[in-house]
């Protein structure tokens, strides 16, 4: 089976770096699914786990944001955080959600309930991407 190349690196570190057969991301467009010998592209992610496919195993990487380009057998992915399903402290994602869920109950349309949208979104995306759904 044919592989391309996913890298996924943030400011800190390179956080995944392997061959695989498919990765699927969830782009701002909707959900993508890249093959080897994809057409180039560059697309903006939503806060989403990404899947690499490897044989029959799936692995997923919590990724906050960021751009994803795709390059003739390469994916880059760049984003401001990202963990692997193996590295998340769940406890600490399930205490940032109900943070997040108590700046939201309060309905102030600022600034603040925006990022709490957002510690909302990055928060169950790392609780799906541990439990690796
Ligand atoms: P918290 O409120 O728990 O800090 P956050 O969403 O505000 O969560 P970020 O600003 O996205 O945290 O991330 C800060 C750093 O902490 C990053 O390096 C990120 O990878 C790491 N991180 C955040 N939450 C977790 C987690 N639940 N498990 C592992 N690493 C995490």
């Amino acid at each position: 089976m044919s592989t391309l190349r996913l890298e996924i690196v943030t400011p800190e570190r390179k956080v995944y770096e392997k061959d695989v057969n498919m990765v699927v991301v969830k782009g701002v467009g909707g959900e993508l699914g890249i093959l080897p010998h994809h057409i180039p592209l560059v697309t903006p992610l939503k806060v989403a786990p990404v899947k690499a496919k490897i044989g029959n195993t799936n692995e997923f990487i919590a990724v906050h944001g960021g751009f994803m380009e795709v390059r003739k057998d390469k994916v880059v992915i760049l984003a401001e955080a990202a963990e692997l399903g193996t590295d998340i402290d769940v406890s600490r994602a399930r205490l940032a959600k109900e943070r997040a869920e108590r700046r939201l109950a309060q309905k102030q349309a600022d600034i603040n309930a925006q990022r709490a949208e957002l510690a909302l979104a990055r928060a169950i995306s790392r609780i799906e991407t541990a439990g690796g759904e």
